[in-house]
């Protein structure tokens, strides 16, 4: 019986049903479509370390109604034991990080993981790491760690829309496939990923695009690396340059106060004042379009960036870039162009490279991308 078949039906068995839609993947990479033997593990079993940080994924369902749930209530290792075929995998071990609701994700927690990843690597205590999460936050922390780990053994986040014991749970599948890309020779090389419903995203482009379906990612500008079905693990994109542009981590967080300012018809420069009087080191403007704001609002953002704060215009929109000098004299004013990077992302970079000194908006710039 192929490993597939033994999945789907043990989960059958334990009345839970998984989303079979595995994409066609037409690409160039006509090597990585052929059926994928290193899914199933033999002599050299890969090491895979589960890092439980909390989310749906580890929440339970709460019978008072039928959408009411608690996220983080499961720990890591039972998580684990919960999937059925999981072990054949890999030799999994599990250890908790964290167990919270995604939106109270914070630098503290992001510090251990980064660390504990690095520790696992530079050791060589383990060939790949998945990392349970909660998926309302979970490009931010994908994003954090490919900037500041030094390695490009896989580590894939994993979440689920739908708690355990709910009709239809997605974490015991997402989870299998989790530690299956992590797990994949294939995965070598590739870093930071993240394992939603069938699909393989890059921490730059993956995005939540919908607050409570199964099919709850996307990466607007460059569709999914990859796809995983229980019997196959497939990447339709190259796997990144090796020479990747690695931030230091600071001793300890917090990381420097940047606040994102969300923009809107009829605006003005309050917000934007208030967070320069409150000490933001930068600023990120979800501008409307491509990265615009009333005049009123800009004004304000000239009077931070001639405070030597970080001004960085990205978008409220979901896909497109931002452009440098179209609508908005960046050059003139001082600003930054987040190009591609959400507010959240871009808010993260800001974080980091103020955090390892990088202040100067062409030299910021240039983090973000340069001209690109
Ligand atoms: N807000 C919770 C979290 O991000 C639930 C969302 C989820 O995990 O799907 O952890």
């Amino acid at each position: 019986m192929s490993i597939k078949t033994i999945v789907q039906r043990s989960m059958l068995v334990a009345g839970l049903v998984v989303g079979a839609s595995a994409l066609s993947a037409t690409s160039a990479w006509a090597a990585d479509a052929a059926p994928d033997a290193s899914t199933a593990p033999a002599a050299g079993t890969p090491r895979i370390l589960v890092l439980a940080t909390g989310g749906t994924i580890s929440g339970t369902a709460d019978p008072r109604s039928a959408i009411g749930y608690n996220s983080g209530n499961v720990l890591g290792q039972d998580l684990v034991r919960g999937v059925p075929g999981i072990e054949k995998l890999a030799n999994i071990s599990a250890e908790q990080i964290s167990n919270v609701g995604s939106q109270d994700m914070s630098d503290k927690i992001w510090f251990q993981l980064a660390h504990r990843i690095q520790e696992a690597f530079d050791r060589n205590e383990v060939d790949g790491v998945v990392i349970t999460h909660g998926t309302d936050t979970v490009e931010e922390t994908a994003f954090f760690l490919q900037s500041v780990l030094r390695s490009d053994k896989p580590v894939v986040l994993v979440g689920s829309m739908r708690p355990g014991g709910s009709t239809s749970a997605d974490g015991p599948g997402n989870l299998y496939e989790a530690v299956e890309v992590a797990a994949s020779t294939k995965s070598q090389g590739r870093g930071v990923m993240v394992v939603m419903n069938d699909q393989i995203h890059g921490p730059r482009w993956i995005t939540k695009t919908n607050t409570t379906a199964v099919q709850a990612f996307a990466s607007p500008n460059a569709g999914a690396i990859g796809y995983v079905d229980p019997a196959s693990v497939r990447f339709v994109t190259p796997p990144p340059q090796s020479a990747r542009n690695v931030l230091g981590l600071p001793a300890a967080g917090p990381l420097p106060r940047v606040e994102i300012v969300y923009a809107h018809s009829n605006m003005d420069g309050l917000q934007i004042d208030h967070a320069i009087s409150d000490g933001a080191k930068g600023i990120v403007l979800a501008g409307e379009g491509d990265g615009d704001a009333s005049k009123e609002a800009l004004a304000a953002l000239d009077r931070a960036a001639r405070k030597g704060i970080v001004v960085v215009r990205s978008t409220r929109v979901m896909s497109g870039f931002v452009n440098r000098n179209v609508e908005v004299d960046d050059d003139k004013r001082g600003f930054v162009v987040s190009l591609d990077l959400n507010p959240q992302k871009a808010r993260l970079l800001t974080q980091l490279l103020i955090a390892n000194g990088v202040t100067d908006s062409q030299k910021v710039q240039q983090a973000f991308g340069g001209t690109w």
